[in-house]
């Protein structure tokens, strides 16, 4: 039986995306080869490449805008020291929304390059909401931020207005709801929530953001450089690139981010209707901050865990547990899952109150 894949990534796909990749990797789109045994310049993975690329733009409506998406390796965390290289100035300066782990950890790396500005964390009160009223210094070369916390559970529903680029890590939530995606200047995710599986990084860059720092970037680090390539410098992570394909594909077909947006709508609302409502449980993330991809919750009275684990796991349920820094459950709700694996949980969640 196929699980309710409650794994904050990797994680859920489409059951479409499982099965044509594995056909592709048997024998790809006929050809008697498998997609890990041709050449990344042979016409059949060019077109993959291309389609992938220009797919990313129409979802987002950036097509004609002034944008280039890349498929890169070495994971959004890489993003954290590329984004720094590509935009931050000999003596300029960066600034940033500190709201958990993978802010901090993006910031860690900018202070390497230079003075970098906290504008507002959340780090005191162990992340629980996304901080608002702070000011971005005019100054800065860019403002970057995290639009879903995926450990903390906390998501940004408002982005501040500034004429400095924005950078947002979005690995956790892009495509997942509708935003005005062109008041960002570079977009990042990791392929392995709402694309495909780990092993490829999307960048989406508004071009003429690019070549202002009068540094001399690493080749294998410059934007510039991959979109000059086609996002072909090197050889691309084949495989990530064409399951996600499948899975931008599967999103078209469904109506794109606006059909996907009321599901996950859907299915954010029945868990966090029960855990408002069930005694048992609470909520960890400030209520106009919850995430709408990850819920995180605790067990009033840990007492009960043991007997909710059993319930959970008897149901079909898998990658419940939070993340150790904050303990509990989260249920994280990509885009593949389905409203009725959210309804199983909700009955194990009345079960569990009905049976104590
Ligand atoms: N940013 C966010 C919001 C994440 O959730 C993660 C991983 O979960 C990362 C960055 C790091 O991604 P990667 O493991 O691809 O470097």
């Amino acid at each position: 039986m196929k699980k309710h894949n409650y794994s904050a990534g990797p994680c859920i796909l489409p059951q479409e995306v499982f099965e044509k990749s594995a056909q592709a990797i048997l024998n790809f789109n006929d050809s008697g080869l498998s997609l890990l045994e041709i050449s990344h310049r042979s016409k059949d993975f060019v077109t993959v490449m291309e389609e992938a690329r220009a797919l990313v733009l129409e979802l987002l409506d950036l097509t004609g805008k002034g944008y280039q998406a890349l498929f890169l390796g070495g994971g959004a965390s890489l993003e954290f020291l590329m984004v720094p290289y590509n935009l931050m100035k000999e003596n300029g300066k960066a600034a940033y929304l500190d709201t958990g782990t993978w802010a901090s950890a993006a910031i860690k790396e900018a202070k390497i390059f230079g003075d970098t500005t906290v504008v507002a964390s959340s780090k005191e009160q162990n992340y629980n909401h996304i901080p608002k009223g702070y000011t971005i210094p005019a100054d800065a070369d860019y403002f970057h931020c995290t639009s879903n916390n995926t450990i903390f559970g906390t998501q940004m529903k408002e982005f501040p207005s500034t004429n400095i680029p924005v950078v947002c890590d979005m690995s956790s939530d892009i495509f997942s709801r509708k935003l005005d995606f062109s008041k960002f200047d570079i977009i990042y995710a990791g392929a392995q929530k709402n694309m495909g599986p780990a092993g490829t990084t999307l960048v989406v860059i508004k071009e003429e953001v690019l070549g202002k720092t009068g540094r001399t970037i690493p080749s294998m680090l410059d934007y510039a450089k991959h979109i000059k390539a086609d996002s072909m410098y090197n050889t691309p992570p084949v495989f990530p690139v064409y399951a996600s394909l499948l899975t931008l594909q599967w999103l078209k077909n469904l109506g794109g981010i606006e059909a996907i947006e009321k599901i996950n709508d859907a299915k954010a609302a029945l868990l966090y209707t029960e855990i408002d409502r069930n005694p048992l449980f609470r909520g960890t993330a400030a209520v106009e901050d919850r995430s709408n991809m990850n819920a995180t919750f605790l067990l009033n009275d840990e007492s009960h865990a043991a007997k909710f684990d059993e319930m959970w796991k008897e149901a079909g349920i898998s990658g419940l547990p939070g993340h150790r820094s904050v303990g509990g459950y989260r249920a994280s709700m990509y885009n593949a899952l389905p409203l009725e694996s959210v309804q199983v949980l909700v009955d194990v969640m009345k079960e569990l109150e009905k049976s104590i």
